[in-house]
């Protein structure tokens, strides 16, 4: 089986009023997602997916960079592949765009290693360790409004009456504005649920310090990205000095970027995301690394359909951090805002009841993604 073709499939749509928010960095009023198709000459189709935060430079990295190395390339061999392209990248892409594009085209690579050997992705990756997978809601934004946090708990109280047992609540807004969204989201889903808090990279450590040291009393899951990602020493002082878990590394590069956070003491626990780390390949030998360090991992999931199926596959084969009887990770991010992109384009074997995924037996990421349609689409 060789590589015959590799083709990048940009969406964009705009987010209706109600639909748009912001978070402690940005507004969002528009979704994006970019798909990566790579064909081979025996007809089978593998798909991927990269965070589409960089648009078109994703995609000219992938025709332009990538495609001259894979074309005419067995799509089976991609440990040789990630470090062929990951060589070719070395010198100025160790980070950002190269690693995002690498991302979508590893993913595809499994896919397809997985539908040649009609065996899924986690077989494939060596069997996985659950065949259920939790996941958490991420959507409690900044949603402009009359009464915002008004807003904040109707949208919080939904996420409880559909199921979910764990939500992630958005915060960086300032320690005042912070803490009342805090309290409200407490308040609104009471004692029993997992809350987490992000602070999207907004703190200096004094500033995050204060704010973990005043909302530890609401029962804390972890706090997240409490400064911006180059400042390790930060994560080092939060973490020493405040009673909830730190979490970060959602915008670290491969195995080589967790190194570094791994050796610097930063976080409890590790949240690479498979789209922008290095996909599969990147992310087995990040699982070596936590688990020789015995830090726990909860994939970051900010993605569209692939990069969902991707995340499912990748949570079944991530192993006990560390072993117990009673085990209660990895648990998913599960976006929960509007995305066109997302769900709606998977097939049957997209399975979730509750807030619990069901790991799927199909070959590769799992059949039946009507991805066709985007293909179809461009005419
Ligand atoms: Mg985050």
């Amino acid at each position: 089986m060789l590589i015959k073709d590799i083709r990048v499939h940009m969406r964009e749509a705009a987010l209706a009023a109600e639909n748009q928010y912001a978070y402690a960095q940005a507004w969002t009023r528009h979704r994006r997602a970019i798909f990566c198709e790579i064909q081979t000459d025996t007809g089978l189709v593998g798909w991927g997916e990269a965070y589409p935060g960089f648009g078109v430079a994703i995609r000219d990295f992938i025709e332009h960079v990538y495609r001259p190395i894979l074309l005419g390339q067995d799509p089976r061999d991609t440990e040789v592949l990630w470090d062929r392209c990951y060589q070719r990248v070395r010198d100025q892409g160790r980070k950002g765009v190269a690693m995002v594009a690498l991302s979508a085209i590893d993913i595809a690579l499994w896919d397809l290693r997985g539908k040649a050997a009609r065996e899924p992705v986690w077989r494939q990756l060596g069997g996985r360790y659950r065949e259920r997978v939790p996941t958490y809601a991420t959507g409690l934004f900044h949603f402009p409004g009359a009464d915002p946090m008004l807003i904040l708990q109707k949208r919080a109280s939904e996420l409880v009456k559909r199921g979910f047992r764990a939500i992630k609540l958005a915060c960086g807004f300032g320690l005042g504005r912070d803490i009342e969204r805090v309290r409200a989201v407490r308040d609104a889903i009471g004692r029993d649920i997992r809350l987490m808090i992000d602070a999207n990279q907004a703190y200096t450590a004094t500033e995050a310090i204060q704010l973990a040291n005043r909302i530890a009393q609401y029962n804390i899951a972890w706090l997240e990205e409490p400064v911006p990602p180059e400042d390790l020493a930060g994560y080092r002082r939060v973490r020493a000095a405040v009673p909830i878990p730190i979490a970060g590394g959602e915008v670290e590069y491969t195995h080589y970027g967790i190194r570094d956070l791994i050796a610097a003491d930063a976080v409890d626990i590790l949240q690479p995301d498979i789209t922008i780390t290095g996909g599969f390949t990147a992310y087995r030998r990040i699982l070596v690394l936590a688990q020789a360090h015995n830090v726990a991992v909860c994939p970051h999931g900010w993605v569209s359909a692939v990069g969902l199926l991707a995340n499912v596959q990748l949570c079944a084969v991530i192993p006990p951090l560390p072993p117990r009887l009673f085990e209660d990770g990895p648990i998913l991010e599960l976006d929960e805002t509007v995305n066109p992109f997302g769900r709606s384009l998977l097939g049957a074997t997209f399975r979730m009841e509750g807030d619990v995924i069901t790991v799927p037996e199909e070959p590769g990421l799992g059949e039946g993604i009507r991805l066709s349609g985007v293909a179809a689409d461009e005419g």
